[in-house]
């Protein structure tokens, strides 16, 4: 039965316990997961639709001024009359560089390839300078104007970005470039405002991984394979136009990168970010949930506890007790017997045996039915109960019949209590239907011998109750005057 209860105690509590575990994980992986979707499908990707967005914005400007300058009749009279006075072609750069606002203003000839700028003619364009590469690429490019970025001839700290425009005459002969240059600030304002703003990092490498652009620093020693965790990215993001991927860097941490090229500035735009700050709510929304599911589970499993000890507790009183009379059931008296019989070797004591039977009960029942029965029933195990020890025994026998086991009584001990209860019975008065009823018991007694069993005492004491119905009921035998 103990095992039982423990048995069964444990595997509600390992059901429970199962059960709110699951439930927890599943919601905590299923968050972790949508999350981590939402991030890769949708937050990173807007990101850098936004960013890319705010640069098309900011180079409309500056494609419109260096259209109109592309188109200037100035500048087709001026390279016509032969570039003669520099001065006027500077001060016409240095008019659109203030009127626009820009950080600067160019113009090349083909004819001499002359660099004119706001503050003078910086140099010569040549094929062979590396830097001038820009110059023969939107020369030889196919649209009207390329995008450049590039440190500012007039100012090489800086990181700027040239609207190349190409001039042609009307017979389509190529005249130059010219265009106006606007500062990076913006972008890379922009680049700080979401990395505050999210917690992502924001930056753009050119088609070879070299990081070009990031928050308010030019790195161009750092190529996006040095980048921790991305050695192993880097060629699916330069491999295609725009990927969104997720992975496990080095540290466990893990990082949801987007990236997209950039056209403009042949750059890819690069939106990475380290464990979202959600996914730290989630984790802690889990441990919650892990706690409340224990408080849940130990406060079940203690009702539980209590309801089936409770239970338990019911079922032996059902076991051990008859319900009607509270008497010892006779399933249990055996085991009653035999501590009884130890006990009474133990301390050296006599044990006896009383079988008492009311008498006529049948006829109660015929005549005032059987729940009148069963009042005499009631009644009489409380008598016979109050005139015993607590630690004597009273048994229901039969139907109407009660064992009682009497410890440290000899016969004559029990003949003198059984004798008393006798009397106290025949001195009850019932009141069935306005009749009063007398009730007599019979007793048949034996002390237990030596190596006697618990059917031996029985059977004798049966006897003498037999004998006692025999001698006209309402008496005991032996009776108090018979000698054994
Ligand atoms: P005797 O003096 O010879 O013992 O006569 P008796 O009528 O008492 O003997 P008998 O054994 O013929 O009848 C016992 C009756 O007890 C029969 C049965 O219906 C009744 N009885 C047994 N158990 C219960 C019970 O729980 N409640 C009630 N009301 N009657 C019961
Ligand atoms: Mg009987
Ligand atoms: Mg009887």
């Amino acid at each position: 039965m103990v095992i039982n209860k423990r048995f069964y105690t444990l595997l509600l509590s390992a059901i429970v316990l199962a059960g709110l575990l699951a439930t927890s994980l599943i919601g905590y992986f299923g968050a972790k997961d949508s999350l981590s979707e939402r991030l890769q499908q949708e937050m990173l990707p807007l990101t850098s639709d936004n960013i890319y967005s705010e640069i098309q914005r900011d180079l409309l400007q500056p494609l419109l001024i260096s259209s109109l300058m592309a188109n200037d009749v100035f500048v087709f009279d001026w390279v016509n009359d032969g570039e003669k006075d520099a001065s006027k072609m500077i001060s016409y750069l240095g008019q659109i560089q203030k009127k626009y606002n820009t950080i600067t203003a160019f113009f090349i000839s083909e004819n001499s390839r002359l660099y004119y700028h706001p503050t003078g003619v910086l140099k010569k364009v040549s094929e062979s300078g590396q830097e001038d590469h820009w110059y023969f690429e939107a020369k030889n490019s196919p649209h009207p104007y390329t995008i450049n970025i590039d440190r500012d001839t007039a100012d090489h700290k800086r990181l700027s970005i040239f609207v190349n425009y190409r001039i042609e005459d009307k017979s389509g002969k190529f005249i130059g470039i010219i265009g106006v240059g606007l500062s990076l600030q913006t972008v890379v304002e922009l680049i700080e405002n979401y990395q505050k703003r999210y917690g992502r990092e924001i930056y753009f490498v050119n088609r070879q991984g070299d990081v070009m652009l990031q928050s308010s620093q030019y790195s161009p020693e750092l190529h996006l394979q040095n980048k921790d965790g991305l050695d192993k990215a880097f060629l699916q993001i330069l491999t295609s136009p725009s990927a969104s991927f997720s992975f496990r860097a080095k540290n466990g941490s893990t990082l949801y990168i987007n990236s997209r090229l950039v056209p403009e500035f042949d750059w890819y735009l690069i939106v990475e970010q380290v464990n979202d700050p959600s996914s730290a709510r989630i984790e802690r929304a889990f441990i919650i949930n892990m706690a409340v599911a224990l408080v849940i589970s130990i406060i079940v499993l203690l009702l539980a506890h209590l309801a089936l000890r409770n239970y338990h507790g019911k079922l032996e009183t059902m076991a051990t007790q008859d319900k009607l009379t509270g008497a010892a059931s006779r399933q249990v008296f055996e085991l009653y017997f035999k501590q009884a019989v130890a006990r009474c070797e133990r301390r050296g004591e006599a044990l006896s045996l009383v079988l008492m039977d009311i008498d006529l009960f049948k006829h109660i029942n015929d005549t005032y039915g059987h729940q009148a029965g069963d009042r005499v029933l009631t009644r009489i195990a409380q008598l016979i109960k109050s005139h015993i020890r607590a630690e004597d025994i009273i048994c229901r026998w039969g139907g109407e019949e009660f064992l009682l086991l009497l410890t440290g009584c000899n016969l004559e001990d029990a003949k003198h209590i059984t004798e008393t209860i006798r009397a106290a019975v025949a001195g009850l008065e019932f009141h069935f239907n306005n009749d009063v009823i007398k009730i007599t018991i019979s007793a048949g007694l034996a002390e237990m011998q030596q190596g006697e069993s618990l059917a031996q005492v029985v059977e004798h004491a049966d006897h003498r109750l037999y004998q006692a119905k025999h001698a006209g009921r309402n008496c005991i035998r032996p009776d108090i005057a018979t000698e054994v």
